[in-house]
């Protein structure tokens, strides 16, 4: 008798510690179910990837990207949609192109890092000085690299996390200019990217201060390989490369916002981002107009149950996130004062591939309720993944003014395969994984919008992992 009385005991302190209701959990449920039956986000993902296509920074595609927003949302029922302006720094690519001159001369398939200067009209022929790495280009000396071309070879990894992508982008963004210090007169480098087409791999990179601002282009996995195997004959190679890259001032892109009003804490906000700018060599389909497929489709599903979010549902759909992230800091300026209202962030931003994590940086007291979200995604593959979450790269900032994020974690390594390149398109999307991603983020951002309490707020500039961009 006492024992059938201890387990009664214990059962009902486990009921009052609950932190999701049963009626909660069963409209979540039925909310995962209502998304893995919708192509709203398919719809948008072939929309924006036909009728904008390459929508890099201060184009005539980004704003064609900010007005085909706008439009959207307002026919999908957003309310309150906007497009707030943010100026952009306008990069133009022009025409990239290199060959080995000896010993043995072939062309190479190249492109521009985003940024890159370009070369004298009649291009820049020298000798190549291959390193591996930053570290091994600070270990050269200077009359080995001086007048001549840097070509860093390091390869990126291959992994379900993505983890090689940060290596392999500090060479991206630092290479031209340490090289540059140095007097290198171009760089090249292995892509950071895994492909093993003859696709080049673009992204940042920055200038140097200081030091003459010099060509850098990135070759592809196989362009790489055979520059590598003509250095290894030990005979000298030279390359001649040209670019037309160049600046042309600032331009005016947005912020495109459009909320899903919620029923009764309607001044407190969770807030749904992805990045409306892509590069300019595919079609930005993985990178990321699945993002903005993904959290527009989420929050339109979470906002059409019976059982309406008692918080609002905000998509940012952010300016430039690829060369310099002036959307999420124009942002994050304007919301700063307003960031309590911010009860937790979520960002798609890591294209629509298989699902297998959700993280969240949160006030440990609310670990419990971030458990118990992610018990409703184990059908979808989401198993737990700790509280290193980042929160992404345009949501960083406001991570750091205290705003809770919960990252949904997904397979990096063929994202990385596409990501940047001219093969990011919209024939690379998996429809199923893509509404998979869809029910995965209305379930947490319905959850987050209707449960008692928030997510309690994050020490301010707290320290967490750079985000992939
Ligand atoms: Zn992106």
């Amino acid at each position: 008798m006492q024992k059938l009385l201890l387990i009664a005991v214990l059962a009902a302190a486990t009921t009052s510690a609950e932190p999701l209701a049963p009626a909660a959990q069963a409209e979540a449920r039925a909310l995962r179910e209502k998304a893995l039956a919708d192509d709203t986000a398919l719809d948008l993902v072939r929309s924006l990837t036909t009728e904008v296509g390459p929508r890099s920074a201060g184009s005539p595609g980004d704003a064609r990207a900010v007005a085909w927003t706008v439009a959207k949302l307002k026919s999908l029922g957003f309310a309150n949609v906007r497009a707030e302006p943010v100026t952009v720094p306008r990069w133009v690519r022009g025409e990239a192109r290199a060959e080995i001159t000896a010993p043995w001369p072939q062309p190479l398939a190249v492109t521009s890092l985003g940024g890159s200067l370009g070369t004298p009209p009649e291009g820049v022929e020298a000798e190549v000085v291959p390193v591996t790495t930053l570290a091994d280009l600070a270990r050269q000396p200077p009359e080995r690299i001086a007048g001549r071309i840097v070509f860093f070879t390091g390869r990126m990894e291959r992994t379900r996390d993505g983890a090689g992508y940060g290596r392999a982008v500090a060479t991206r963004g630092q290479g031209a200019a340490e090289a540059a210090k140095l007097g290198a007169v171009a760089m090249l480098m292995r892509s950071a990217g895994t492909s093993a087409r003859r696709t080049p791999h673009t992204g940042a990179m920055s200038v140097a201060d200081g030091a003459p601002p010099i060509a850098a282009l990135a070759l592809s996995n196989p362009d790489a390989d055979l520059l590598e195997r003509q250095l290894a004959s030990g005979l000298p190679v030279r390359v001649r490369l040209a670019s037309t890259a160049r600046y042309d001032g600032e331009a005016q892109s947005a912020n495109v916002i459009g909320e899903i009003p919620g029923r009764d804490l309607r001044d407190e906000i969770v807030l749904l981002g992805a990045h409306l700018d892509s590069w300019d060599l595919g079609t930005g389909a993985h990178d990321d107009a699945t993002g903005v497929g993904i959290v527009t489709a989420a929050a339109r599903i979470a906002g059409s149950m019976r059982e309406r979010p008692r918080r609002t549902l905000r998509v940012v759909l952010f300016a430039n996130e690829e060369f310099g992230l002036s959307g999420a800091k124009a942002y994050a300026a304007a919301n700063a004062a307003a960031i309590e209202r911010h009860v937790v962030g979520l960002e798609a931003d890591a294209g629509a591939f298989q699902l297998n994590g959700l993280a969240a940086r949160v006030d440990p007291d609310r670990l419990p309720l971030v458990r118990a979200i992610q018990a409703l995604l184990e059908p979808l593959g989401i198993g737990y993944a700790g509280t290193e979450a980042s929160g992404g790269a345009d949501l960083g900032q406001l991570r750091e003014l205290g705003m809770p994020v919960i990252d949904i974690d997904s397979d990096a390594a063929p994202y990385f395969d596409l990501h940047h390149t001219a093969d990011d398109t919209f024939d690379k999307v998996d429809p199923e994984l893509l509404r998979q991603h869809v029910a995965a983020y209305a379930v947490v951002a319905w959850l987050a919008a209707t449960v008692e309490g928030g997510f309690g707020r994050l020490p301010v500039a707290v320290a967490a992992p750079a985000a992939i961009r």
